[in-house]
């Protein structure tokens, strides 16, 4: 990792920067060490250095003064982890300081057992961390070449407590700023975060995690000209990253936008660190550490707008009160009197929301607050209540809010909608939904257990493209296979050249499962696949649709009838479905009918196109005739691969059985080849066709004639294939007949527009198209009222797992350009 210099670095401006390392920065000797190289990468003339107590110590001082446990353990706990510091940086020489304060806190510590302790004896103790901090920082710089002086904040900045928190006494602490800095000649100065003393003198604190606070009030007393906060996120995020995945940085933040973010509840930075930066207009900066290659976050008065929405955040812990009555209606100043109660009783509302009918407010409080709050809204409505006027006060607890942040939003006409949108397909109900005036923030209250499921959504419909579709597949057959491999070759061309992201998540075979994390197929995925876990469906289901990708699918590339068992719930949960299979779409009439009513019901897809002559484009050509009101008269072709290849060889010169051997050798084949010459997988595609055109068909509804006699249909398969001669006399009988008509042999499906259905076969004229077809072709013709003359024909290739395969992924494109949303 390099340190590089803050990007905006100018060389001719003497005003310092300040630099703040959070308690993560400096958990250990090689994260001092890192923000020594920090530091010293910036070539700054001058830097004021704000520090917090390494990580975990201030946790450990809160928990020495709220406890009567013994103090010893925790105090040398803390004495080893600096004196190994110390070591480790080859700053010794600043333990004997430090083992004496430790020492000084065991007297004080001790001392409270017959006082008790005081505030200040406990912000004295609170705040020791972050002058340990400063001490050993300030000792590595020195000893790295980098003079600096050192100050304990409590010697300059003096504060007093007041809502929200601490208050700086400005003019008396730039005063004493201004004299302690004349009379330092380092340009360098380390000062303790967190702590101050109050008027008096005495010890305070700026509250937890005020070490933020600190730095923007040092940059202010310093006149800095910017303030780096240093953590170990690589900025603000759009959102939290440990319940959204795919949370990013933000190149810029207004203050506004930061304002707004902090105070619904995104860990961005402390609140009140915002005011002493925004009125001087001083930049601040947010960035890792860890990462300091990586420019960060900036914050200031910049509004840029090319996003309507930069950052969400959720509050958890809110119960909903609701005002509920027709004595509001048209009485003014209803809202205001629920403001002033609860005001009153001291108790913040986060969000608050009427309805323009005016029937009714909701308002948003802390969990904690809420019996109070019921109370103190019962007082103020006490009369109404009585007069009936107003029905009471209803508690809506584990509750939400969820609000998206950003400037752009104002005047920008369809957020709302895009956030609702995202919701919804979410399935997560809205409770209320409020946009502040600023329009610079929606908020919305979901219940409790919605909450990160409704935050995914949103982040996926504002802050990833609509066009992210994540991919399950299940089947590693050899359509299976040929579609990865096509997947793989085509993901970043797609992603680039068209923005579509398509996100790999899980593979399956029927015994095992992989489950990836950012979408990549690894080029060893067959090996990954081997060594995967045992296939749990619902497990790769879960993981395909994560919530924080806008939109999921499962390729079901298998041949089993549980896969299309799952199509229903699938749909239902808002996974789209595409599968070559024939189970689902040509299977069971009552499955296949609760499959289409899941996806008419939901926003869920189902596209199966390959199911009929592979990459053909047979059920879309079939699916437009009937959208655009065409009456089909009859479809009739060959539908099998299989089939066409053999009758397409079959001319008398050799024996039927040879060319099946060769076929199923070649793979032109199903594993058992009676799958075939039975006529079921060419009834299943009819089916599939017949219900397309709106004709509910079932499979016992097609007359099938089977070309395996009775006495081979029964048999294991390689008795069958053993005995496939059999098949042999009786076909050259029909070769022979179709001859003496002039004809030819084709199995032939048959479908006219009462549903009556047939496979078998049939001897065609010579001048027939299928007549005319070349190795596993299909052909499908359209008979329609359009197309009643010359049927529409699609023909081509209908076999194979690269054309097959081909078919599922021209679903994909379809089904990803159905997901575009209108900008
Ligand atoms: N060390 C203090 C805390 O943990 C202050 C800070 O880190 O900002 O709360
Ligand atoms: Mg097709």
């Amino acid at each position: 990792m390099s340190a590089v210099e803050d990007p905006d670095h100018d060389p001719s401006d003497a005003r310092p920067r300040v630099h703040k390392f959070g308690g993560s920065s400096l958990a250990d000797a090689e994260c001092f060490r890192r923000v020594a190289a920090i530091l010293r990468a910036q070539r700054e003339p001058m830097q004021v250095i704000v520090v917090s107590a390494m990580q975990g110590v201030t946790d450990a001082l809160v928990a020495l003064t709220a406890s009567n446990d013994d103090p010893d353990a925790t105090l040398t706990r803390l004495r080893e982890r600096q004196r190994s510091l110390a070591r480790q940086l080859g700053i010794e020489p600043v333990l004997a300081t430090l083992e004496a304060d430790i020492a000084r806190i065991a007297t004080r510590i001790a001392q409270t057992r017959a006082t008790g302790w005081t505030d200040a004896a406990r912000a004295h103790v609170h705040g020791r961390g972050e002058w340990w901090s400063a001490l050993c920082l300030a000792a590595l710089l020195r000893q790295d070449g980098m003079p600096c002086a050192l100050l304990d904040a409590r010697r300059v900045l003096t504060v007093r407590w007041d809502e929200p928190g601490a208050v700086v006494d400005w003019s008396r602490s730039q005063a004493d700023w201004d004299t302690w800095r004349r009379a330092e000649t380092a340009s360098r100065v380390v000062v303790t975060g967190f702590i101050a003393r109050l008027a008096d003198g005495a010890p305070t604190t700026l509250g937890r995690n005020g070490s933020d606070y600190s730095a923007a009030i040092f940059a202010a007393l310093a006149g800095a000209r910017e303030l780096t906060l240093w953590g170990d996120t690589p900025g603000v995020l759009s959102a939290d990253p440990r319940l959204v995945e795919e949370a990013r940085p933000l190149r810029q933040l207004s203050y506004s936008e930061a304002c707004e973010l902090a105070y619904f509840g995104a860990r961005v930075i402390h609140p009140q660190t915002m005011a002493p930066a925004m009125q001087r207009g001083l930049p601040i900066r947010v960035r890792s550490s860890f990462a300091a290659q990586d420019a960060g976050t900036r914050i200031d008065a910049k509004v840029d707008c090319t996003l309507p929405v930069k950052g969400l955040s959720l509050l958890a812990g809110i119960t909903l009160l609701d005002v509920e009555g027709t004595g509001m209606l048209g009485v003014p100043g209803t809202a205001e009197r629920v403001f002033g109660a609860l005001h009153a009783a001291g108790i913040s509302v986060s969000m608050i929301s009427q309805g323009s009918s005016e029937h009714s407010i909701c308002c948003a409080v802390r969990a904690e607050d809420a019996a109070r709050a019921q109370e103190a809204l019962l007082g103020a409505f006490a009369g109404e209540i009585a007069a009936g006027s107003i029905q009471g006060i209803g508690l809506r607890a584990r509750s939400a809010i969820l609000s998206a942040v950003g400037e752009g939003m104002a005047g920008h006409p369809g957020v709302a909608a895009r956030l609702l949108a995202g919701i919804a397909r979410a399935h997560v109900n809205v409770r209320a939904i409020a946009q502040g005036a600023s329009e610079r923030s929606i908020s919305l209250a979901v219940g409790a257990d919605d909450a990160t499921r409704a935050l995914r959504a949103a982040h996926a419909a504002f802050l990833l493209s609509d066009q992210t579709l994540a991919i399950g597949v299940i089947g590693c057959g050899q359509v299976g296979r040929a579609l990865l491999e096509q997947l793989r070759a085509a993901q970043s061309r797609l992603r680039e050249r068209h923005g579509l992201d398509l996100r790999i998540r899980a593979i399956a075979d029927s015994r095992r499962m992989w489950l990836g994390g950012d979408g990549t197929l690894p080029a060893d995925w067959r090996a990954r696949l081997t060594q995967g876990t045992a296939l749990d469906t619902a497990a790769l289901a879960a993981h395909v649709q994560p919530g924080h990708l806008p939109h999921a699918v499962i390729i079901d590339c298998t041949a089993s009838e549980a896969t299309a068992d799952a199509y229903a719930d699938w749909l239902r949960a808002g996974l789209h479905v595409i599968t070559p299979s024939k189970r689902a779409l040509g299977g069971d009439l009552a499955r296949w009918r609760t499959i289409r009513e899941a996806a008419a019901q939901g926003a869920a897809q189902l596209r199966y196109e390959a199911s009929v002559g592979a990459g053909l484009p047979v059920i879309q050509t079939l699916r437009e005739l009937i959208d655009t009101g065409d009456d089909l008269v009859s479809i009739e072709g060959v539908l099998s691969g299989t089939l066409s290849w053999l009758f397409n060889h079959y001319d008398g010169s050799t024996p039927f059985s040879e060319l099946l051997h060769h076929a199923h050798a070649q793979g032109y084949t199903e594993p058992d080849p009676r799958d075939d010459l039975g006529g079921l997988d060419v009834a299943r595609k009819l089916v599939i066709l017949a219900r397309e055109a709106g004709l509910p068909l079932d499979l016992a509804q097609v007359h099938v004639e089977s070309l395996v006699p009775a006495e081979l249909a029964a048999l294991p398969r390689a008795a069958f294939m053993a005995r496939a001669q059999e098949l042999d006399a009786a076909l050259a009988v029909r070769l022979e007949r179709a001859r003496e008509h002039a004809r030819v042999l084709r199995l032939m499906a048959r479908l006219d527009a009462r549903g009556a259905a047939q496979v078998g076969l049939v001897e065609v004229e010579p001048t027939h198209a299928a007549a005319h077809l070349r190795g596993t072709d299909n052909l499908v013709q359209f008979r329609t009222r359009r197309y009643c003359d010359n049927p529409l024909v699609v023909q081509g290739p209908g076999a194979g797992p690269e054309v097959t395969a081909a078919g599922v992924f021209a679903d994909i494109l379809r089904l990803a350009g159905q997901l575009r949303r209108a900008p």
